[in-house]
């Protein structure tokens, strides 16, 4: 399974924009199997649009459908970043895609374990790590906001002593933001 390097951006910037709104950081895009054209890409929006069904892959498939003019996906497959909750899993089943690929498996069991042609993508490493940081920090600040925030603060002042230590520089400056 080959991705090319704009469509990798697109899918993180509609992640990372999920993340922005406070929504679960996950985004997903429908390919043409034929040759593998974008048709559609979405993000998570179920927060800002107090919709239950606002799941990427869900945004997704109603954006293809509607692009498409039909609502059977069969002849399309979709990449996403997050393998797809229960709820995505039936209907991305009765939109008929072809297949799913996704980066991350989910941690969460699955209670109804709807059969989709799916698999996860191999490789892609440093890119699994962005996504799942983006995840990661998105739950630890859900649960321990106020404490994440003064260590992301801290984190930054970090990353700043660094930054001078690699320039060889003997002054020591605290940006504290
Ligand atoms: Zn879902």
């Amino acid at each position: 399974m080959k991705i090319n390097n704009s469509v990798l951006d697109q899918l993180f910037l509609y992640a990372k924009n999920s993340y922005n709104e406070k929504e679960i950081p996950v985004s997903a895009a429908i390919f043409r199997s034929l040759d593998n054209e974008l048709i559609a890409i979405a993000g998570n929006n179920r927060q800002k649009n107090k919709n239950v069904l606002g799941h990427a892959e869900v945004n997704c498939i109603l954006k293809a459908e509607d692009k498409l003019g039909d609502w059977r996906l069969d002849g399309y497959y979709m990449v996403v970043t997050l393998e797809p909750c229960d709820m995505c899993s039936i209907i991305i089943k009765e939109s008929r895609l072809d297949k799913v690929y996704y980066f991350l498996s989910s941690k969460q069991p699955s209670k109804l374990n709807i059969s989709i042609n799916k698999s996860v993508i191999d490789g892609y490493e440093k890119y699994k790590e962005k996504l799942n940081e983006l995840l990661t920090v998105f739950f630890d600040n859900m649960r321990w906001k106020p404490f994440f925030l003064w260590y992301n603060k801290l984190r930054e002042v970090f990353v700043w002593v660094i930054k001078f230590y690699i320039e060889n520089t003997d002054l020591i400056l605290l940006i504290v933001l």
